[in-house]
């Protein structure tokens, strides 16, 4: 079919300097569903990410532990592929910045903005460290605050009273590596034009409708200030090369390159698929091209990556943008260096991948900060996974399984309250997938847990353990219509929590499924119900705060 809509949905690259937490899941997890409510709905979709491989804090790291960079960064991407694996991320292709495939498309991106005059060469003034022999990056100095004269300033920015600084301006700088004091040398950089798109920009962000909130007030933040050209490039070797004479020991930085891995990522499926122009179907004409990332990449996506593609030319600009707030967690501010997260290489060894995605998804970090404690973990697995969806799914099927056998009874004549709960599952669809679209998942799962409780609702009324003993057919039908249910929430919850979907659709024994009603019609056969959860123990919770607390 040539008519599909086309849509490329792109992962924000996460840092393979670390393990994944529960912060990126949260930012991470809206691209994914999307990608499944897009597939079932019938377009088509390439939805692609890759492990951000570059840059400073591997270099550095690298450097202490005496291995190469490249062993760091690797060991860190493969153990984001089982994750995302092991968490049901969809993605057509997840790949990683070291490829040869990457760098060639960054440096065609290099050359042709250079070949514009939208990227040039300029002489900077940069902190360098005689001790440890390198120009350091600003988040590698610090010292104390020249506006508030706190210490602990880094060379970008105050924390504490949150200025904007150039390393230049620290009182007292000091490498943060070895503590030296640098010297300021000059060094020669390329630069991207940005202050050229402005008035651009200017006139297109505010034209945007699928963007979140926070992305649309930040980006117009960042615009009333005005854009300022950024260095593009910077003193190092662990990166890619520039592709111009004379710059042998410099690299082009992690910011500008990473966003084009969106591209290379779609060349690079397109490779795999033994068609070389596949890709470009999603980056042209009417194709959508939507983003997701957490709160921090929003600059990135809004204005340096827009500003990079219209410097290109001939491919499509963001057309939605599904940014995330912050997760916090116990009502603390996550800290990776403090040990302060709930990494998920740890959580996957003893949780349901869906539960995890469930409570990212249901008390996400969607429109304001969020906050992940272990007692609404629980409370959330237990309450609504467990009793209220699984339960329903579990209590029916069993009850059929026990009384009909293995196949869906025949159901008799409908009453209103059949009539009723067919036409809110049938309904679902439409309410869920319109919300889907627009970026609004807590409020979807919402709607979907929601069926599954009006589910509940119905059979407690109707009662066929009592209807039974009175007439078959009357139990019979109450039970065909819950199937009903049953099989509309196995589609449902296909984006959201893949995992419990896909052994729930396999009971039922469907397959080929789309993004709507469809009968599960009388005598088909089904396999002995399992629960699709397991229900958590209440000692989870201390455990689980004791071991963040003996970690930090
Ligand atoms: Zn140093
Ligand atoms: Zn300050």
């Amino acid at each position: 079919m040539t008519d599909k809509q086309k849509i490329l949905i792109g992962g924000a690259w996460p840092y393979a300097n670390g393990s994944l937490h529960i912060g990126h899941v949260a930012a991470l997890i809206g691209g994914d569903i999307l990608a499944r409510y897009y597939r079932l709905s019938g377009n088509d979709v390439l939805y692609v990410s890759g492990s951000d491989q570059h840059g400073t804090p591997i270099a550095v790291r690298a450097e202490k532990e005496g291995v190469p960079p490249s062993k760091i960064a690797d060991r860190y991407h493969r153990e984001f592929v089982r994750d995302f694996t092991e968490l049901g991320f969809s993605y057509d292709l997840y790949t990683k910045t070291t490829t040869d495939n990457h760098e060639k498309v960054v440096q065609d991106f290099f050359l042709s903005l250079h070949n514009k005059g939208l990227i040039y060469a300029k002489s900077q003034t940069l902190p360098h460290c005689p001790n440890c022999r390198r120009f350091l990056p600003d988040r590698y100095v610090e010292g104390i605050c020249p506006v508030c004269k706190t210490p602990g300033a880094r060379g970008d920015q105050c924390d504490e009273c949150g200025s904007l600084l150039d390393t230049t301006e620290l009182l007292n700088p000091q490498c943060k590596i070895c503590g030296t004091t640098p010297e300021f040398r000059e060094s020669e950089h390329f630069f991207l034009k940005l202050s050229h798109f402005e008035d651009f920009l200017k006139e297109w962000v505010p034209k945007q409708k699928g963007w979140r909130q926070n992305a649309a007030n930040f980006t117009r933040g960042l615009l009333k200030k005005g854009l300022k050209d950024r260095p593009i490039t910077r003193d190092t070797q662990w990166g890619i090369k520039i592709p111009i004479e004379g710059y042998d020991d410099k690299r082009i930085y992690v910011w500008f390159e990473a966003v084009i891995g969106y591209v290379s990522a779609s060349i690079e499926w397109a490779n795999a698929q033994d068609n070389p122009d596949a890709w470009i179907p999603f980056w042209t004409n009417g194709a959508k091209n939507i983003y997701a990332h957490g709160k921090d990449n929003i600059p990135f996506h809004t204005i340096i990556w827009p500003a990079i593609l219209k410097a290109k030319g001939g491919l499509n600009l963001p057309s939605q943008i599904v940014s995330t707030e912050y997760v916090t967690l116990e009502r603390k501010q996550l800290s990776t260096s403090r040990n302060w997260a709930v990494w998920v290489p740890n959580f996957l060894e003893n949780y349901d991948p869906d539960t995890l995605r469930y409570y990212v998804i249901n008390n996400g970090p969607e429109t304001s900060d969020a906050d992940f404690t272990w007692q609404e973990y629980l409370e959330r697995t237990n309450g609504d996974l467990v009793g209220v969806y699984g339960n329903f799914v579990h209590r029916i099927l069993s009850f059929i399984f026990k009384n009909f056998g293995d196949k869906i009874p025949t159901p008799g004549d409908f009453d209103e309250e059949d009539k009723k709960i067919l036409k809110a599952t049938k309904d679902s669809f439409k309410t869920a997938g319109q919300l889907i679209s627009e970026g609004k998942f807590r409020a979807a799962i919402k709607e979907i847990i929601g069926l599954a409780r009006l589910g509940n609702q119905y059979v407690d009324k109707k009662a066929p353990w009592s209807q039974i003993k009175v007439s078959q057919e009357a139990a019979a039908t109450t039970l065909w219509v819950c199937a009903q249910v049953i099989r509309s929430l196995g589609i449902l919850t296909q984006p959201f929590i893949p995992r419990s979907s896909q052994v729930l659709l396999e009971t039922i024994k469907v397959s080929n499924i789309e993004w709507r009603f469809e009968e599960l019609p009388a005598g088909s056969t089904f396999k002995e119900p399992k629960p699709l959860f397991q229900r958590l123990d209440k000692k989870i919770i201390e455990e689980e705060i004791a071991k963040l607390e003996k970690a930090t």
